[in-house]
């Protein structure tokens, strides 16, 4: 049981895009600090003049808040330089660190930077994954842990702000398990008390090996964003590489993982990051939506898409509301959308088709006045149907059918569906009925048999 309040912290540095795995140790913060109702703290760790930019502090914080990751607090590494400051002067006096001199070996180097005076002894210290680890720290020499006195390093203002934020538990990535020495031995020259520590496994490509910056076929975390993926849905997944509950069950919502979160059962070793299961979480949680989300969602889509939104049947509501659902079915993801629109997959929805006459024929086998007159009764039949029969697939499946399972279902509903859609493959033709309407559904059949004629 842990008796002290819990602090965590997630500290970033903006000196790039932020990449998706990150995400997985804010997570781990943030469940670990909620479930023990204690404090998570985001920190922006901007000590590396020339590389961070505020676009990427900004970036982060958007996905952050998308994500649903509310921090406590923040803080900013570059507001806290007279804090830094008062530190290295008091190790400097007290012969911790010094000045050093320098022989600058290539061009911009400095010959003068200010060194930690290594104690060179052993540091043991426990892991809550990792275990006992023991470090030799002779092996480090005199590490470099400020350019000069406006330039505090990374391990001297991590150690610093650990401290007088009072984080109780470093929970970060297995990548920093070998600086975590050198920080215990600062920790120990400004008397600061040594937190828990909590190394992350590695998270892997499917080639098995550590997932980068560098990976191709792993956008940076903004772009599950931009792509339309449900935030809920990636925590899922992303807390589920390198933890798991027990059990069957996959899909969890954010409340629920902070329930069941359990840092003493995070494994070891790395875990693969594997998008497709990516799309499968996500399509589930898309599955949770009430039908008006999912309908709102599709909608904003379509009318957001400069490839469709100035067609006239994004204002026929309607119709929209009959082609979500067929939507719905074939995304994992909002973007998909923009996918399709993108390739011209939905474009007959919108249009009426384009295509060669040859493809109204079944199976290449040509036979005008057959195809012809399967599509002059279907277009007599809907006709004579009344406009109130189109609302209900069903039944105009009920209408068709006979006659097709008659003269060949083929010979009949593949020259029905190309003259709907202008494709050779689509939903059923009774569905594309059902969402096109009786005026739209006629003008197309009508236009198949001209071209017949
Ligand atoms: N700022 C460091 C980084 O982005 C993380 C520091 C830490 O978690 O101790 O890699």
């Amino acid at each position: 049981m842990i008796n002290k309040k819990v602090i965590t912290r997630f500290a970033p540095s903006p000196t790039g895009h932020f990449h998706v795995g990150g995400i997985r140790s804010a997570l781990y913060n943030f469940l670990f600090a909620r479930q023990n109702n204690g404090t998570y703290i985001l920190r922006s760790e901007d000590t590396d003049k020339e590389r961070s930019k505020i676009e990427y502090e900004n970036e982060f914080l958007e996905l952050f808040d998308w994500l649903g990751l509310k921090h406590d607090l923040f803080f900013r590494q570059s507001d806290r330089l007279e804090i830094h400051q008062k530190y290295l002067k008091k190790m400097m006096d007290e012969g911790y660190a010094y000045l050093s001199k320098e022989i600058p070996t290539e061009e911009g180097q400095r010959d003068e930077v200010i060194r930690f005076k290594n104690p060179n002894k052993k540091i043991t210290f426990t892991d809550l994954i990792l275990g006992d680890i023991t470090v030799d720290t002779t092996d480090l020499g005199d590490f470099v842990i400020a350019r000069d006195m406006n330039e505090p390093l990374y391990h001297l203002t991590v150690v610093i702000d650990d401290f007088e934020m009072g984080v109780t538990h470093v929970i970060r990535g297995q990548e920093h398990t070998s600086n975590t020495s050198r920080q215990i031995l600062i920790q120990e020259a400004i008397r600061a008390t040594r937190p828990l520590y909590a190394h992350l496994p590695l998270i892997l490509n499917k080639e098995r090996v550590k997932l980068s910056k560098r990976d191709e076929s792993v956008p940076s975390a903004i772009e599950y964003k931009k792509r339309g993926y449900i935030p809920e849905a990636l925590l899922n997944f992303m807390a589920l590489n390198g933890w798991n509950p027990g059990g069957e069950q996959e899909i969890f919502t954010l409340s629920e993982l902070i329930e069941k979160f359990d840092i003493s059962q995070i494994q070891k070793g790395g875990g693969v990051f594997n998008p497709e299961k990516l799309e499968w979480v996500n399509k589930e949680h898309m599955k949770h939506l009430s039908e008006d989300v999912r309908n709102k969602e599709i909608i904003d889509r379509f009318q957001n898409n400069p490839g469709i939104n100035q067609n006239i049947k994004i204002k026929d509501e309607k119709f929209l509301l009959k082609l979500c659902p067929v939507i719905f079915d074939h995304i994992s993801k909002w973007g998909d959308i923009d996918t399709m629109i993108g390739v011209g997959e939905l474009d007959y929805y919108f249009n009426a088709p384009q295509y060669e006459t040859n493809l109204l024929y079944w199976k290449a086998n040509p036979t005008p006045e057959e195809t012809k007159k399967h599509l002059e009764f279907i277009l007599d039949t809907l006709k004579n149907t009344p406009e109130d029969n189109f609302s209900n697939s069903e039944k105009i499946k009920s209408l068709i059918f006979d006659y097709a399972t008659k003269n060949g279902r083929g010979q009949v509903l593949w020259p029905l569906r190309v003259a709907l859609s202008g494709k050779d493959k689509s939903p059923d033709p009774f569905t594309l009925i059902y969402i096109m309407g009786k005026t739209e559904t006629i003008s197309r059949i009508d236009e198949a048999i001209k071209k017949l004629s």
